[in-house]
């Protein structure tokens, strides 16, 4: 067949249509495909769980040189029906798929079961398919081809979707549907960024995006922008490089899987160290943000939830004097929480972080939105006072990320000290 140029997205499941289901696999599938294939995705559909409807769009979508990627409707029960669709789609019959049949029983008896009767469904595949793992879920993939279309089927759950789209790759890859031309074509790159503003972002990068002829799109969230750049695959790859040069530690990671709390653990984890959290107006959010991902028990060693002044005072050690004095929310008593958790835990780092999240509580001096954060690192501290915008949430989520982020820059900049001594 000949190589794949573009791709379509069928998203499956009553539960979108209803709203009771925020959609994540159109990202997922989409910034995968061209960041990984130089495959531009040109639609996607929503359907609801009916096989009339998913096999009529299936037929209508087959083209030469798409891929149509499905998601959702591969579980054993009988509202998933992507499986029978697609057969239907291409006039084929289903059959007991021997690979597919093997990749089910592994996945039980892992777990010392029997295969429940019902789940032989997920082994169920129009004839002629070729099935790829799911490595953290059961229902296996199914890669079907037709006039030069290329068919995908993947589960629902989104991080199975997620952990399944480089092995559909492969497979796309060893057929070679996938040419290595599109590899050099236009491409796009990205740049994760903290603690910066759009119109900051858009100031520094431009310089770099016009030399290099590239185009920028800007992803903003909360005290996080993710800049997309587009153009050729070597402009791109060289306008990247200066522009992550140019944001220096505000740039967290140039890969899409890789979020602010993964790049501070790997910090830690090349330096060595541990880290621990007191937290006061974020209240546990630092602490569940940072063990976000797994593998955190690697690096993270614990926190203390001091929302009160006495815990502040009697579990860390905070001075009454500062407390009484200079106030919870100041250089002083961040400091001494910082100090404080790392002496508690034994951790190498520590951040604390105490603030005003509001709506209430808010002075002159010292308006809503008011953070100090402190953190301490062998041979090194600091402190950084912020004034957030927003709601309580919002503030919340902002004191948060920055938290993250002086981490991750301390931990950089030491080690790019040490690597330069
Ligand atoms: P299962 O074996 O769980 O039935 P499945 O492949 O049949 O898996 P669905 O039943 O369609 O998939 O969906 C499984 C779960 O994934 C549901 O909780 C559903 O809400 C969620 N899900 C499905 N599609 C999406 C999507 N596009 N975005 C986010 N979540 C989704």
């Amino acid at each position: 067949m000949a190589t794949l140029e573009h791709a379509w997205i069928v998203l499956v499941g009553d539960e979108l249509l209803e709203g009771r289901t925020r959609d994540v696999n159109l990202s997922e599938c989409a910034r995968f495909l061209e960041s990984g294939a130089g495959l531009r995705v040109g639609g996607c559909s929503v359907l609801p769980d009916s096989l009339e409807q998913i096999s009529g769009e299936i037929s209508r979508l087959i083209r030469p040189g798409r891929l149509i990627v499905t998601t959702g409707g591969l579980g054993p029960t009988d509202d998933d029906m992507t499986s029978a669709a697609v057969a239907q789609a291409l006039g084929r019959q289903l059959e007991r798929n021997a690979d597919a049949s093997r990749m089910v029983r592994a996945r039980f008896e892992a777990r010392g079961e029997e295969v429940p009767p019902v789940a032989w469904k997920q082994a169920m595949m129009p004839v002629g398919s070729i099935a790829f793992p799911n490595g953290p879920g059961i229902a296996p993939g199914i890669l079907l081809e037709r006039d030069g279309c290329a068919i995908a089927c993947l589960p629902g759950v989104p991080s199975e979707v997620r952990s399944m789209l480089p092995g559909l790759l492969e497979v796309l890859e060893g057929r070679g549907w996938i040419s290595p031309d599109l590899r050099s074509g236009p491409r796009t790159g990205l740049l994760r960024t903290w603690g910066l503003r759009e119109v900051h972002l858009y100031e520094r990068l431009s310089p770099a995006a016009r030399r290099w002829g590239c185009d920028l799109a800007f992803l903003p969230s909360v005290q996080m922008v993710d800049v997309k750049i587009s153009g050729e695959a070597e402009a791109v790859l060289r306008a990247g490089d200066a522009m992550a040069e140019e944001l220096g530690c505000n740039c967290y990671s140039t890969e899409p899987g890789v979020t602010l709390c993964l790049a501070a653990g790997r910090q830690l984890m090349e330096s060595g160290l541990s880290v621990s959290v007191a937290e006061s107006c974020t209240a546990g959010l630092l602490g569940a943000e940072l063990t976000s991902e797994p593998g955190s028990s690697d690096w993270f060693r614990g926190g203390v939830l001091s929302y009160s002044d006495e815990v502040k005072a009697r579990v860390l050690g905070v001075s009454e004097e500062s407390l009484s004095g200079a106030g919870a929310v100041s250089r002083e008593v961040v400091e001494q929480m910082a100090s404080g958790v790392r002496r508690l835990t034994g951790s190498g780092a520590s951040v604390a972080v105490s603030g005003i999240a509001g709506p209430g509580g808010g002075s002159e001096q010292k308006p809503v939105g008011t953070v100090w954060i402190a953190l301490e690192c062998p041979g090194t501290s600091r402190a950084a006072l912020h004034r957030f915008y927003g709601d309580r949430e919002r503030v919340r989520r902002a004191a948060v990320v920055n938290a993250m982020g002086m981490l991750y820059s301390c931990l950089r900049e030491l080690r790019s000290k040490g690597a330069s001594a």
